[in-house]
Parts: C-alpha cells; structure tokens; sequence
C-alpha cells in the first residue's frame, strides 16, 4: 500500500468503514510510516475531539483512545485470522474423511462383487 492509498483510507478507517483485508492492509502500513501514522493522530485527534464534544463527554485521553481502538481492530482481524485458519483446516479434514469413506465404500462394493 502507498503512502497515497493509506492517506485516503484514514477518515474511513477512523469511522469504522474499512473491509477486514482493507483494514489489515491499512494497519501495516501504519506501523511501518510514520509520515501516515502521524496522519491518522491528526485526524483522529480532530474527529475525536468532536465527537466527545458532541457527546459531552469533555477531553479525555484522546491519543490512548487511538491505541485503544488500533489494539482492538487488531485483536479483531487477528481472531478473524485465526478462525479461517481452523475453518480450512476443518474442511480439508472433512474432504479426506469424504475421499477416505469413498474408496472404503468402492472397495466393499469390489469385495462383494458388484464390479
Ligand atoms: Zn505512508
């Protein structure tokens, strides 16, 4: 992902609006730049400051907001991660089981004469 990508993909992931991949793609890239990880401090700072004044919450900490919200995405796609892997491996052991019962079947059919 470019520095120009990442850019246009902070308001989105500020308001939650990036799809899991998107997300991952958009959270490497911030580890790794800090010219953009300072952007998304920016912004985050601004909307954030808004939306607490909306809510009338007063100024909190703001940037430990941002960690907070940055750990969670994380911990999110991470757990997504880790559920497809035991998804697949799930359906790989179903589909041997299948191929495994299928010749078992062939081969009393084949003992019993029906071929
Ligand atoms: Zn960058």
């Amino acid at each position: 992902m470019t520095c120009r990508e990442a850019e246009s993909l902070v308001i989105p992931f500020i308001h939650y609006e990036l799809d899991d991949e998107t997300a991952e793609e958009f959270l490497e890239h911030i580890d790794g730049c800090a010219g953009c990880r300072e952007e998304l401090e920016i912004y985050y700072t601004v909307e954030e400051g808004i939306r607490q004044l909306d809510d009338e919450i007063g100024t909190s900490n703001i940037k430990g907001a941002m960690e907070t919200d940055l750990r969670e995405t994380r911990q999110r796609l991470y757990s997504i991660r880790i559920f497809n892997g035991i998804r697949y491996a799930a359906d790989t052991l179903a589909a041997l089981g299948l191929a495994a019962m299928l010749i078992l079947q062939l081969r009393l059919w084949w003992q019993g004469g029906i071929f």
